[in-house]
């Protein structure tokens, strides 16, 4: 019986297959369970693709009946989803960052120390520069000093930032070469300094726009070593299920640098480009005008409102609750931010600003709305609303602003933000449903290098408000929790939308790219706590297996 079955089968196949009917496509992909990620969020068991783009999505059998391709996938039930996107990265310094130490998750100083001093043997190049240390995860949370790295490195420049990158403790080295002394003062940022036998000397510690002043002396890497980390980066992200980036804050040279690696095909990965709001870039970009490509654009700025809460740089309404005397402050003039505003407002550039706290959120809320007046369509962001009054989220809708949200800051943040801003501020703190409630969408990031690439841990994170512990039970202020369908938009089709992408990519539907990842499990009905170990098995980008 079971023979006859397969014969009738098999000539059927050679039936339909002899058909003129059938349109032919590159690949069907059929017995899967597809989330489109369109406006209703269909569901579908096959997909047909053809030269890099969605040809069909539907029933099994209708594509049959309708297309035939040399190459059919069997997905045995398996979960196919858009290619994932993730809407704030900084992907440039993430792949320079893979030359780096990578000082993320030390429990104590000494263990950033240990590891500096492993990596200082194999590295080569004269700078030893680290990353993502973080002092609220150790006993002692005081700011380090840099006594320990002036014995171990007397003559070689070591600077290590924080996790935000908005503080980074330098040695004396490179305190020498790029000039600073304690006599040294900077807007907008800080080179902290203690009393030593009647002295004042510099502890290294360096804290928002004082970073830069040391920062800018370490030489770049060469065309090839950049490169090389590029490739890097673009594998690590493949494999988690990234097809799609924006990256926060670049120059005309980074840019310059990433259009002709992806002009020649060699940078796969889709880039929406922000460049740094610095006077070189808007005299140069708001008169040449926007780069838009299939794959890549510039067309935004982005702006910086204030620093972060981790080092207390964010800008408050209130003071800190656990440092009454200060409230942060804005890294640039109201003037100079407003002036900036005006100038994007009168092209046709989007602005994307940095807000943490909940006094540079109203601000930059209240400018938008005032240099764009009833404009409700040029999707202006907010890059991580973080802290939100509440009498500000309404503003959100009155010039369709864009949340662009990163989930896992809210569980990496958690242990220490109620002691920073108190438990009634918390509240709106990391406010993904609320902002849904209010912006209609939020842009799902990861801000990575800051967090970890994986677009999974982000998603859970965002449904769950726990840790990959599951703590706390029930979640961070888990009225906050959102539902899957809308985590995955968040990253999916809401992250493109931002970038001005979403008829190019974002969903699976016919004539956008095929961009695409098959997934180990039933994102929508597995268990929750599956999320984050959810394994990538295979990455399409414009109808192209790139993992
Ligand atoms: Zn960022």
């Amino acid at each position: 019986m079971r023979n006859i079955i397969s014969i009738i089968g098999s000539l059927l196949i050679i039936a339909l297959a002899g058909c003129k009917s059938h349109t032919q496509v590159d690949m069907i992909f059929y017995n899967a369970t597809i989330y489109s990620v369109d406006s209703a969020f269909s569901k579908h068991a096959a997909m047909a693709v053809k030269d890099g783009k969605i040809a069909a999505v539907g029933t099994t059998a209708k594509i049959f009946e309708l297309y035939d391709a040399p190459e059919k996938i069997d997905l045995q039930g398996k979960t196919l989803l858009p290619g994932l996107y993730d809407a704030h990265t900084h992907f440039y310094y993430y792949a320079l960052g893979l030359r780096e130490v990578d000082l993320t998750g030390t429990r104590s100083f000494n263990e950033v120390i240990q590891r500096v001093q492993e990596f200082s043997t194999t590295s080569k190049s004269l700078w030893i520069k680290g990353r993502g240390w973080d002092q609220n995860d150790w006993k002692v949370k005081d700011f380090p000093t840099k006594d320990s790295l002036d014995k171990l490195f007397p003559d070689r420049p070591v600077l290590l930032s924080r996790v935000d990158g908005h503080a980074a403790l330098a040695n004396q080295k490179a305190l020498d070469l790029a000039g600073i002394t304690a006599a040294n003062k900077i807007e907008g940022g800080v080179f902290e300094i203690i009393t030593k036998n009647g002295k004042q000397t510099l502890t290294g510690m360096l804290i928002d726009n004082a970073v830069n002043e040391v920062s800018k002396y370490i030489p770049d890497p060469s065309v090839s070593e950049r490169f090389d980390a590029l490739m890097t980066a673009q594998k690590n992200c493949f494999e988690v299920g990234l097809t799609s980036v924006a990256d926060a804050g670049l120059s005309k040279k980074i840019v310059e640098f990433l259009d002709s690696l992806q002009t020649s095909g060699k940078l796969k990965m889709k880039l929406h480009l922000m460049l740094s709001a610095d006077q070189d870039n808007l005299k140069h970009y708001l008169k040449s005008g926007p780069i838009i490509k299939e794959n890549l654009s510039v067309r935004a700025f982005k702006v910086y409102a204030d620093g972060a809460l981790g080092s207390r740089g964010a800008c408050l309404l209130k003071p800190y609750q656990d440092k009454k005397n200060e409230a942060g402050f804005l890294l640039s003039h109201p003037d100079s931010l407003r002036a900036v505003a005006q100038k994007i407002a009168r092209s046709p550039f989007q602005m994307n600003t940095h807000c943490i706290g909940d006094s540079a959120n109203r601000f930059i809320l209240d400018l938008y709305h005032e240099v764009l007046g009833n404009d409700r369509h040029r999707r202006w962001r907010i890059e991580h609303a973080q802290v939100i009054d509440e009498s500000d989220f309404k503003k959100f809708a009155l010039n369709k602003i864009i949340p662009s949200v990163q989930p896992t800051h809210a569980t990496s943040d958690m242990y220490w933000v109620y002691d920073r801003i108190g438990k009634e501020r918390t509240k709106n703190a990391y406010a993904l449903k609320k902002l849904i409630e209010h912006a209609g969408m939020i842009a799902g990031g990861s801000d990575f290098p800051v967090e970890g690439i994986n677009p999974f841990r982000g998603i859970y994170a965002a449904v769950t408000r726990q840790d990959l512990r599951r703590i706390p039970a029930g979640g961070f202020e888990s009225q906050n929790k959102i539902s899957r369908e809308q985590a995955i938009r968040a990253f999916t089709s809401w992250a493109a939308y931002a970038g001005f992408e979403e008829k190019m990519r974002g969903s699976l539907e016919v004539g956008k790219a095929a961009d695409f990842i098959i997934i180990d499990k039933d994102i929508m009905n597995c268990n929750e706590y599956d999320i984050p170990y959810i394994k990538v098995l295979k990455t399409f980008s414009d109808g192209k297996q790139v993992f």
